[in-house]
């Protein structure tokens, strides 16, 4: 175990915080805020604490295109390329994006150590092999991914992306990878209006409430690990979901966020499957609001490894 019984990993870089344009609607300070609601109530500490170094440059080629990738590392993309991001790629923008790359693989390797890590960020899962898209400029479970598949340390990977809007990027990115199966439960009408194909899209209607968004959750989970028998999940487990959630389009309560963590978490460790959670979206005015919903997660984990 990498940390003390009761506790559970948890990867976090105060580079995590980039600064946006003033009154941005990216709420880039949840970050910031869910750490300090962590250290509040106890779930993080100095002795599960793990801060990730950048992402080499190698792990982003393994994902994006090596042209995609100088171009964010030297602040060169086009007006086009930065449009589609949704915010400048700055320096500090570059870094944090290797930065959450990085600690996503790490969460990674820590599951595969203790069952279950969460990364603080990650989730960009509108980032495609060769340009950004939706606040998304690194893919980093696609880089955790193939770092992990390439170094051999796992040999088959899941993505479970439970975040409102498509893992477009991260199903494209695998489209012809049987090594890593990519299952995105998404709002049917929202955000990207063209869809990827995952190897299992489950499209929700608008408004979808707990008991129907957990009741189709259960009936496809379930047969996809038996299917799949992954060495390792990477769970997006973004809130945006949530009914107030300005970009979700879902109606998902507070508890209906902390029981499908808690399902996902359990569905995983029942049957041994290291998991590694990352956080994903959740966007609105509240930011203290979305981290609180984002701390769900890291309360049902250690829920569960007690
Ligand atoms: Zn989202």
């Amino acid at each position: 175990m990498s940390v003390p019984p009761g506790q559970v990993a948890i990867i976090h870089s105060p580079a995590y915080v980039a600064p946006l344009p003033d009154g941005h609607r990216f709420p880039m300070n949840k970050y910031f805020y869910l750490l300090e609601q962590l250290k509040a109530s106890g779930l993080a500490k100095e002795t599960n604490l793990f801060t990730p170094a950048p992402a080499p440059r190698a792990w982003l080629d393994l994902a994006h295109d090596p042209a995609y990738v100088t171009a964010v590392l030297e602040q060169r993309l086009d007006d086009k390329a930065t449009r589609r991001i949704g915010f400048p790629v700055t320096k500090q923008v570059a870094l944090r994006s290797q930065l959450s790359s990085a600690g996503t693989v790490m969460a990674g390797r820590l599951a595969l150590e203790d069952g279950i890590a969460i990364n603080s960020a990650g989730g960009s899962h509108h980032a495609h092999r060769d340009f950004g898209a939706g606040f998304c400029v690194f893919n980093d479970v696609a880089v955790a991914a193939s770092v992990l598949l390439e170094g051999g340390e796992v040999s088959k990977i899941l993505v479970v992306d439970l975040d409102v809007h498509q893992g477009d990027g991260t199903a494209r990115i695998f489209a012809s990878d049987r090594r890593c199966t990519t299952f995105s439960m998404h709002c049917a009408i929202n955000f990207p209006v063209r869809k990827a194909e995952s190897d299992l899209d489950v499209p929700l209607d608008p408004k979808t409430a707990d008991s129907a968004y957990l009741a189709t959750l259960a009936q496809h989970l379930p047969p996809l690990l038996a299917r799949e028998r992954p060495d390792l999940v990477f769970y997006n487990a973004g809130v945006d979901p949530h009914e107030a959630d300005r970009l979700g389009k879902l109606s998902l309560t507070d508890g209906g966020l902390a029981t499908r963590d808690r399902y996902v978490i359990n569905t995983c460790r029942t049957r041994s499957i290291p998991i590694a959670i990352v956080m994903g979206g959740g966007y609105g005015e509240d930011v203290p609001a979305i981290a609180r919903r984002h701390s769900f997660v890291y309360q049902a984990a250690v829920e569960a490894f007690p």
